[in-house]
């Protein structure tokens, strides 16, 4: 069974779903004011492997997937005011709506999901389509003595009502001082300086605001995530996932308020994929690093180069991602699509059973993907393997990997180029030909041949092909 790192339990567990046969991963999604870069992607990447995971093991996937179109906040580890909407600031700066901006880059999102062979999720609920849900649980919180509303129509959740905050990120409240939450003012009507807003009061003039119970204003970011999750998933959620730096507070926040409003731990494994740096630096506009997924064509690299670069390193540790890793991640994607071309041609024979059970394991392993890519490395290489059983093997093990290995099947192959010193020995072999020189010309072949270079002769002139090296 799969085995994944639990950041709450701070081990690797065996991933049990609460209900036979079936698995339900939540994965944060975009917050869609501009184009993802491919650090976001990395982490949606995390979701796409545990779902194909769990799929080999018949395991029936319900996957959710946010869209943040309203409610996330400039400084992110805040929704006190003074933040400002992350979407509304885009789209000022843009002169575009909101909505224009959101779905916009929404869209974006789904190409480069699609482009990086990310399966869609089964739901992509956007926050703004769900309010009423978020004014409901944040109801409910209230009733159940969790939440409580201020003057200002703000709604603050009690944080003092929840004794294990701070289970998942180790950030105990006691240790947690004034001020954490907010650079800008604070709200006189908060009870304690560690609540946050479940509901931002702001005047109905504003885009994005929305009429509830305590009068007009927008939800929290964390509010979303909990309201979406419960809705479409249901009170018990397997699996879920999002970058290392949502640990705190986005995560501990959105635990706090589903346990609260259900009664019971809802979330029951907590994985969270490592941060990509780029050339050493954590990827971020302010470090002026930021590199899309559009950027690989342009440079001559497949798009599935920058997923490989991604499944030839463990999720859980930090990547850093060089133009020299994505280019060596092009040359190997390519060789492997050639030889399963080339391992296509002979007849087809049973998988091998050792190597498939070695990648299955890695995999199993807490997604130990860069074992997964040795296994096949071996294989590659191994002589004792007939050519019909690595195609089997390759072809099957590329539902998990998603790198479309069998895409040059059946294409006239490249031809190769002729090594260094070939174009002169078959120069001299058609001149010693013409003069009726064979034993020169045979000499000149067996020296082709040394050089990987096959010569024939058929009546209209000596023809050659390249053997793989
Ligand atoms: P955002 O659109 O900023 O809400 O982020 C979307 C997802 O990308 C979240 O799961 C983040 O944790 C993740 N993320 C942000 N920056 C990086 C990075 N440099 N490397 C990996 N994941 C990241
Ligand atoms: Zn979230």
């Amino acid at each position: 069974m799969l085995r994944l790192y639990d950041t709450r339990t701070r081990q690797v567990e065996t991933i049990e779903p609460a209900r036979r046969g079936r698995l339900s991963v939540y994965s944060c999604g975009p917050t869609v004011y501009r184009p993802a870069h491919v650090g976001n992607l990395r982490s949606y990447l995390l979701a796409d492997l545990i779902r194909r995971t769990a799929g080999r093991h018949r395991l029936l996937v319900t996957s959710c997937q946010n869209i943040t179109d309203v409610g996330h906040l400039a400084d992110d580890t805040e929704i006190d005011p003074g933040g400002e909407d992350k979407v509304l600031a885009q789209a000022r700066a843009e002169g575009k709506s909101a909505l224009e901006i959101a779905r916009y880059y929404e869209e974006a999102f789904h190409t480069d999901c699609a482009a990086l062979n990310i399966h869609p999720a089964d739901s992509y609920p956007r926050a703004s389509e769900c309010i009423g849900m978020m004014i409901d649980l944040i109801a409910r919180l209230i009733e159940k003595g969790h939440a409580y509303a201020v003057p200002s129509g703000s709604v603050y959740f009690d944080v003092r009502s929840f004794p294990s905050y701070g289970e998942l990120s180790g950030n105990r409240l006691a240790d947690l001082r004034p001020g954490h939450r907010s650079q800008g003012e604070i709200d006189p009507d908060k009870r304690f300086h560690a609540d946050w807003a479940l509901w931002k009061a702001a005047p109905a003039s504003r885009e994005l605001t929305y009429d509830s119970l305590w009068g007009s204003g927008f939800p929290g970011w964390h509010t979303e995530c909990s309201a979406m999750s419960l809705h479409y998933l249901g009170e018990t959620i397997d699996v879920h996932t999002g970058g290392i730096d949502l640990r705190f507070p986005h995560h501990e926040d959105e635990r706090a308020q589903s346990n609260s409003v259900t009664g019971h731990e809802v979330v029951q494994h907590w994985v969270h994929g490592e941060h990509l740096l780029f050339e050493g630096r954590k990827m971020a506009k302010s470090t002026g690093n930021v590199v899309l997924l559009a950027d690989l064509p342009a440079r001559g690299l497949d798009p599935l180069a920058l997923r490989f670069a991604f499944l030839d390193h463990r999720y859980r540790q930090q990547l850093n991602l060089t133009w020299a890793v994505l280019e060596a991640a092009d040359r190997t994607l390519r060789r492997w699509r050639e030889r399963v071309a080339e391992w296509a041609r002979s007849p087809s024979q049973a998988m091998c059973a050792q190597y498939v059970s070695d990648f299955n394991a890695a995999l199993d392993d807490d997604l130990d993907t860069p074992a997964a890519l040795r296994v096949l490395r071996s294989l590659e290489k191994d002589s004792e393997i007939p050519a019909g059983s690595k195609f089997e093997t390759f072809a099957h093990v590329d539902q998990m990997l998603g790198l479309d290995l069998a895409r040059h099947i059946g294409r006239e192959p490249a031809p190769r180029p002729l090594p260094d010193r070939a174009v002169e020995l078959l120069e001299a072999r058609a001149a010693a030909r013409a003069a009726a020189d064979w034993a020169t010309s045979d000499r000149l072949r067996d020296q082709l041949g040394t050089l990987g270079v096959t010569v024939t002769d058929p009546p209209d002139g000596q023809t050659w092909t390249v053997r793989a090296s």
